[in-house]
């Protein structure tokens, strides 16, 4: 069957970040994930204890690298296990971790203004809070994103309060939006996370949620499905027995219908994402990440559909 999808040059019928950026760059473009050290206000007391009841040790950065090691250590030591796949990369580096602006601006400037430096590197990507962004650091933002390619991804999960407290987020729908204007304001790329599979979540609240980022100006979205990891609030809350996790078939439905809602021009950087095995408990179905990608693409074919048919401008 023909692809009907105007932003693909493959079987996806979604946009995909791998097609955004051969379009933007001209080549391959691999994101490397850096861990630089930061903490997060919703861990050290400044805006909650103990954080989201999801996170990890690694504070979601569970694939970053090694944070006592430099930056361009943790860089080259990724770039060398990419190289052996793809020669003729171009990276971003990817301030994952944690909280990456909760720190003073200076210490800010340092880290991010080495990263790009490294080879062949065309940018930058920034994870944060929406309630890390001071006038101050999106100002310096705006200014990089004049200078380079620039991206960041603000954590939102969902944009149900009630769910936000009962996953111990310790900031508001309208929070969010005060940092995300902040940023859109000084044309920065906003990249937002969700989770599919909250605690307390139905289907239609997670369709609200994709409903309502799709007359944001976001640049693009990451699609996650919630893991639950060992050592973390939520296995104990699973254990107990306090919620269910998603069968892979309602998460393909869900992710289906929240591409139909989204415009076609936003960009998805991820349709799923990954725990690391040794901590993961569950769904052990989201291990075998590429069969959940192709079964979105075989649900989207089945349904004759596309990214954006239900959107409503
Ligand atoms: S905001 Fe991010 S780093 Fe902070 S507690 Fe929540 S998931 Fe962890």
């Amino acid at each position: 069957m023909e692809n009907p999808f105007v932003y693909s040059d493959t079987n996806k019928r979604y946009h995909t970040f791998h097609y955004f950026l051969k379009q933007k760059f001209g080549c391959k473009v691999a994101k490397i994930s850096l861990d630089a050290g930061f903490t997060c206000p919703n861990i050290d007391g400044t805006k909650g204890y103990g954080g989201c009841t999801y996170c990890s040790a690694k504070g979601s950065g569970d694939f970053a690298g090694d944070k006592n090691l430099p930056l361009r250590e943790q860089f080259d030591q990724i770039r060398a296990m990419m190289g052996k796949k793809w020669a003729d990369t171009k990276y971003i580096p990817y301030f994952q971790a944690h909280t990456n602006t909760y720190a003073p601006l200076s210490v800010l400037k340092e880290k991010f203004e080495e990263a790009l430096t490294f080879p062949n590197v065309v940018g930058l990507a920034i994870a944060t809070r929406a309630d890390c962004i001071s006038d101050e650091i999106a100002d310096y933002l705006g200014e990089l994103a004049k200078r380079t390619y620039l991206e960041v991804e603000l954590g939102l999960q969902s944009v149900h309060d009630v769910t936000g407290e009962r996953i111990n987020r310790c900031h508001s729908y309208a929070d969010f939006l005060e940092g995300y204007q902040k940023l859109v304001d000084r044309g920065i790329f906003v990249c937002v996370h969700i989770i599919n599979g909250l605690p307390g979540e139905d289907r239609e609240m997670m369709l609200q949620t994709a409903r309502t980022l799709s007359h944001l100006k976001l640049h693009s979205v990451k699609i996650h499905l919630l893991h639950v990891l060992k050592g973390t609030v939520m296995a104990k809350q699973l254990a107990d027995g306090e919620f269910e996790l998603l069968s892979r078939e309602e998460y393909v439905q869900t992710v289906c219908d929240q591409l139909e809602l989204f415009p076609p021009e936003l960009v998805i950087q991820r349709v799923t994402g990954d725990g690391e095995k040794e901590s993961l408990i569950g769904p052990e179905w989201s291990l075998k990440k590429l069969c959940v990608m192709n079964e979105i693409d075989k649900e989207l074919v089945r349904r004759d559909s596309w990214q954006g048919k239900n959107y409503i401008r």
